[in-house]
C-alpha cells in the first residue's frame, strides 16, 4: 500500500453501471453516480433494499462488472480492465460472498479451498504454512484439525470462516463482503461479525460489507451509505444516519427495525425497476414525507416530483440526497 496517511484506499467517483434492458425496456441504470470512499481500516456498511444496485457496486469495485461511467481508483491507480491489472487488483480487495455452501466446492478439502488463491495468484512462498496462518486468523484453531475436512463435515459459521480464511491467505488490505451473514443462524452472526472487527483491529483491513440490514450496520460499520435505486441517498458516520437519519428513506427502513420506536413506517409499492426511474426524486412515489404532507408543508413538493436532489459528494460528512435537507455538493 502507498496511500499517504488517512488517503482513501478506494475511490469511486461519478459511477455508472448500466445494463441492456430486457424485454423491450429501456436500459437498466443499476448504479447511477455514485461517490464513495474507503479509508484504510475503516468499516463502510452499504444499506438498502433487495435489487437496490448494492451487489452491483460492490462488483464493480472488485472489477467483476465494468462501469459503463466514472472511475475506481484503489491506492491512488485507476483500475484499469486488462487481465493482468484486475488480477493484481484482486490480490488486494477480496470478496467474501454471502452463501458460504455456494462459494465453497463440496468435492474441494479446507486446505484446498484456502490455498486456491496462492495457486491462482503463482505464490511463491511456504503454501502450507499461509494457508496455516488464514485459518488461524479466521478463527480455525488448530488449523491443521481443519486442512483435511470437506465442507459438509464443517457447520456454517465455519464455512463461511473457510470462506474468510480464502480471502485472508492473499493478504489483502480491503474485503467486499455481500451479506456475510444473513444465510447464518442467529448465534453465529455476533461470531462472524466480531472475527471482522478482530481483522481490522489486528490487520488494520478495510471493508465494504453490503447488507440489507441497517442493525447489522450498527454492530459492525464506522460509516454508512444508504443506496435506493442506483445511488446512494444518505451517508455519515453510523451514529449520525442510524440514530438521527434525514433522509426519509433512511428513516422508514429504521422504523421496521424491532428494537425502534414509534409507528413501522410501510413503504408503499416495490422499489422502481432501473430500467424506469422516476423523473424527480427517484424516490418520490413512495416518500412518507411527501404522501404526509410534510414536503408540501416546507414548499418542496413540487421539486420532490420534478428536480434529482444533487448527487451526495465522497467525503464523510453527514449527507442526505433530500431537498427537505440538501447536502449533495454537485449539480445532478
Ligand atoms: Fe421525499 Fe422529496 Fe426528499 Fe425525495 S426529495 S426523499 S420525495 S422529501
Amino acid at each position: 500500500m502507498t496511500t499517504t496517511p488517512n488517503a482513501p484506499l478506494l475511490t469511486v467517483r461519478d459511477l455508472g453501471v448500466t445494463f441492456p434492458g430486457r424485454q423491450g425496456a429501456g436500459p437498466a441504470r443499476a448504479v447511477d453516480g455514485v461517490q464513495l470512499d474507503i479509508r484504510p481500516g475503516e468499516i463502510v456498511a452499504l444499506v438498502g433494499e433487495s435489487g437496490c444496485g448494492k451487489s452491483t457496486l460492490a462488483r464493480a469495485l472488485l472489477g467483476l462488472v465494468k462501469p459503463t461511467a466514472g472511475q475506481v481508483t484503489y491506492d491512488g491507480r485507476e483500475l484499469s480492465y486488462s487481465q493482468r491489472a484486475l488480477r493484481a487488483h484482486r490480490r488486494q480487495v477480496q470478496l467474501v460472498l454471502q452463501d458460504p455452501s455456494g462459494s465453497l466446492n463440496p468435492r474441494h478439502t479446507v486446505y484446498d479451498a484456502v490455498a486456491e488463491g496462492l495457486r491462482i495468484h503463482g505464490h511463491a512462498g511456504d503454501e502450507r504454512k499461509a494457508v496455516a496462518d488464514a485459518l488461524s486468523r479466521a478463527g480455525l484453531r488448530p488449523p491443521e484439525r481443519f486442512f483435511l475436512r470437506y465442507p459438509h463435515e464443517l457447520s456454517g459459521g465455519q464455512r463461511q470462516r473457510v470462506v474468510i480464511a480464502g480471502a485472508l491467505v492473499l493478504e489483502p488490505e480491503l474485503l467486499v463482503a455481500d451479506e456475510p451473514v444473513a444465510s447464518l443462524d442467529a448465534s453465529v452472526r455476533g461470531e462472524i461479525l466480531a472475527l471482522l472487527l478482530r481483522l481490522r483491529t489486528e490487520l488494520g483491513l478495510a471493508a465494504l460489507v453490503v447488507t440489507h440490514d441497517l442493525g447489522l450496520a450498527w454492530n459492525i460499520a464506522d460509516r454508512v451509505a444508504v443506496m435506493y435505486l442506483g445511488r446512494i441517498v444518505e451517508t455519515g458516520t453510523v451514529e449520525e444516519v442510524l440514530t438521527s437519519p434525514r433522509h426519509p428513506y433512511t428513516q422508514a427502513l429504521l422504523s421496521v427495525l424491532p428494537e425502534a420506536p414509534g409507528t413501522p413506517v410501510v413503504l408503499s409499492g416495490e422499489p422502481p425497476d432501473p430500467s424506469r426511474i422516476p423523473s424527480g426524486c427517484r424516490f418520490h412515489a413512495r416518500c412518507p414525507a411527501l404522501a404526509n404532507g410534510e414536503a408540501e408543508r416546507a414548499g418542496v413538493a413540487e421539486a420532490c416530483r420534478t428536480k434529482d436532489p444533487a448527487v451526495l459528494n465522497a467525503d464523510t460528512r453527514s449527507q442526505s440526497a433530500c431537498h427537505l435537507s440538501p447536502t449533495g455538493l454537485m449539480p445532478a
